[in-house]
């Protein structure tokens, strides 16, 4: 009996679908920020309560209510807040390595306050150094970057790189008058550039959640979550950023691919039909810029590689956005065999291997 129950095992181990994760999360333990700054900054410092009927979200005198769901924590991989669970809960997955973006740390961008803002986020990044990345390899979290000041921006960007951080995280949700395809934020991807480090934004980020309640609301509020992706490539490929700094690469986590290469034809559209409006000019067509150097992740969208297949845009990474609700944890086998059923070996590879690995490469 013992014997063919772990031929069976071999076998699956034989089969098994090995993939890289572009979406995936830490979990932050309690006390991050209180252990690691003074008082008078811990105490302003983003932390969460659960309330009666939401999880109540403070941030610096600020107060953001979010839909309490229960059934989330009973959903939780077990290794999510312990790392050395998490990597035997990756090696039962078929996961090798995941680009681990924050979960608390995503409000540190809501900080208005400079000097709070820096020094939250520079907590966070020698967290993710010292508790993360120091003890294993295949685990890695892009830096947070404070964005109150494209000085400390710079800065930040400048000493996360020295410590070894592969990539930098960005909100989507952004004011106006900060958006991201203004010259303010030029030094930023300058640096970026010479850094050599991809911009990644992870979508549901940066502004309030919009919350409909009339019908479809759930699906609705999922596509809300989603559109702020597009946003931030339309205007970084229109205001001309990824124009003029051909070496900087960005992606967009969890907001599917199929998108990407139909925004570039739309935008050049735009950009030749509205041609007598258009500033600034650009050396090359939107289309061609997203296809030299906008990546994006997805879960369970067939249509991502699909549109490989049909439009060669193939910058596509797949994400297990592990340990969220939305991820495939307790899937992840069956949900590659699906996505890839009767996919070319090669676009397969470039989905799960080649495109993570051109974005981050192994030093
Ligand atoms: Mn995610």
């Amino acid at each position: 009996m013992t014997k063919a129950i772990s031929t069976v095992q071999d076998q699956q181990e034989e089969e098994k679908i090995w993939a890289n994760s572009g979406d995936s999360h830490l979990m932050e333990p309690e006390d991050l920020w209180t252990a690691r700054l003074s008082k008078r900054l811990a105490d302003r410092a983003p932390r969460s309560e659960r309330g009666e009927k939401y999880e109540i979200v403070y941030i610096d005198g600020m107060q953001i209510d979010r839909q309490l769901n229960d059934f989330m924590d009973a959903m939780r991989p077990p290794g999510f807040k312990d790392l050395n669970i998490r990597l035997q809960d990756l090696d039962r997955e078929g996961v090798r390595n995941q680009l681990a973006f924050p979960s608390m740390g995503f409000w540190v961008n809501n900080i208005r306050d400079p000097e709070l803002e820096v020094a939250v986020a520079r907590a966070w990044n020698d967290w993710a150094m010292e508790d993360i990345m120091g003890k294993q390899d295949r685990i890695f979290a892009p830096a947070i970057v404070p964005l109150q000041k494209v000085e400390d921006a710079v800065a930040e960007a400048e000493r996360a790189a020295e410590m070894g951080f592969r990539a930098l995280y960005f909100p989507c949700g952004i004011d106006d008058d900060r958006a991201w395809g203004l010259d303010i934020w030029e030094p930023l991807w300058t640096a970026a550039e010479e850094l050599k480090l991809p911009l990644c934004w992870h979508i549901g980020t940066g502004a309030a959640n919009v919350v409909y309640r009339g019908p479809g609301g759930a699906v609705v509020n999922y596509m809300e979550t989603t559109y702020p992706g597009m946003r931030v490539i339309t205007h970084l490929v229109a205001g001309g950023a990824l124009d003029r700094h051909p070496d900087l690469k960005v992606l967009v986590a969890e907001g599917g691919a199929g998108w990407v290469p139909a925004i570039g034809d739309r935008m050049d559209e735009g950009y030749r039909q509205h041609g007598m409006f258009v500033r600034p000019r650009l050396s090359r067509l939107p289309s061609e810029i997203i296809r030299q150097q906008v990546y994006a992740s997805f879960q369970h969208d067939i249509s991502a590689v699909q549109v490989i297949e049909d439009t060669n845009y193939n910058n596509v990474l797949w994400g297990d956005d592990y340990p969220h609700l939305e991820g495939t944890y307790g899937h992840t086998q069956e949900t590659l065999r699906t996505v890839f059923d009767g996919v070319d070996t090669k676009i397969r590879d470039r989905v799960l291997h080649g495109a993570f690995e051109e974005l981050f490469p192994s030093v």
